[in-house]
């Protein structure tokens, strides 16, 4: 069952009297830390009860745009609040309310693991991008079709997904247009031609905000490979081994936070 099937079934039936918190288990990604998961009961009506879920996270990272959280927030299965007092000020609550059972470690897994789909890479999926060169892994994430990419790895689907997803909701913003030069190569042609290329490597940092994405020409592309200049974040330019700068025509979604 998916995880949707699963959640649909917890609301279903009559909340008994109880309230729970769920103890050793722990959730660590490069996204949160696990802090506590709570079950507690309250009246809807006075003959009718449900129950909350809360799962208290440490946010060390921005989770709330990851493709499948804003899913289940659109579907109003969740919804995230700050923690505003307590021992866990400062802390995230996921919660989940209407719910008619007390949760188990199962679904908390389940729900976590599908937040963090392809986001978070498994040992196998590391093992397979230390052997490619980050440009295959672009190549990879900039191919239209899985199934005719030569460099399509099983392992890899869901990695490349979720990049493809975000470079594709990236690609819509600038139609066509190089965040670096400000050309539009393809227009002329009726034809967008651009590539998403991560500034720290993909390879490297295995790190996917689009912040991290820039939109580029496949001139500036090959320029930035070739040369591997270093990036100044502050002043959005790329500074070359002979000293020289290139800045960032439009730097767009670079100054904000969300993908
Ligand atoms: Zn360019
Ligand atoms: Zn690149």
């Amino acid at each position: 069952m998916s995880i949707i099937e699963d959640l649909i079934e917890y609301k279903k039936g009559i909340a008994g009297h109880s309230w729970k918190k769920l103890k050793g288990f722990s959730y660590n990604n490069d996204y949160i830390s696990l802090v506590r998961i709570d079950s507690s009961n309250r009246w809807v009506t006075p003959t009718e009860m449900e129950k909350q879920w809360s799962i208290i996270v440490d946010k060390k990272k921005d989770f709330t745009s990851l493709p499948n959280f804003s899913f289940l927030k659109e579907q109003g299965l969740l919804t995230l609040t700050p923690v505003s007092n307590g021992a866990n000020k400062g802390c995230f609550g996921i919660r989940l309310y209407g719910m008619k059972k007390d949760p188990d470690e199962g679904i908390i897994k389940k729900l976590l693991d599908f937040i963090f789909e392809g986001c978070v890479l498994t040992l196998e999926e590391q093992e397979i991008l230390s052997k490619m060169t980050e440009e295959e892994i672009e190549a990879l994430f900039n191919a239209e079709d899985e199934t005719a990419s030569f460099l399509y790895r099983e392992g890899l689907r869901k990695v490349r997904k979720l990049n493809k997803q975000i470079i594709d909701h990236l690609k819509k913003i600038y139609k066509g247009e190089c965040q670096l030069c400000g050309q539009n190569l393809g227009e002329q042609y009726g034809k967008e031609i651009v590539q998403a290329h991560h500034i720290e490597y993909f390879s490297k940092s295995q790190n996917n905000d689009s912040t991290n994405i820039i939109i580029l020409c496949p001139n500036c592309h090959a320029l930035i490979h070739k040369c591997n200049p270093s990036y100044e974040k502050d002043m959005f330019s790329f500074k070359f081994g002979n000293g020289n700068k290139l800045k960032i025509k439009n730097i767009g979604h670079l100054i904000g936070n969300g993908r």
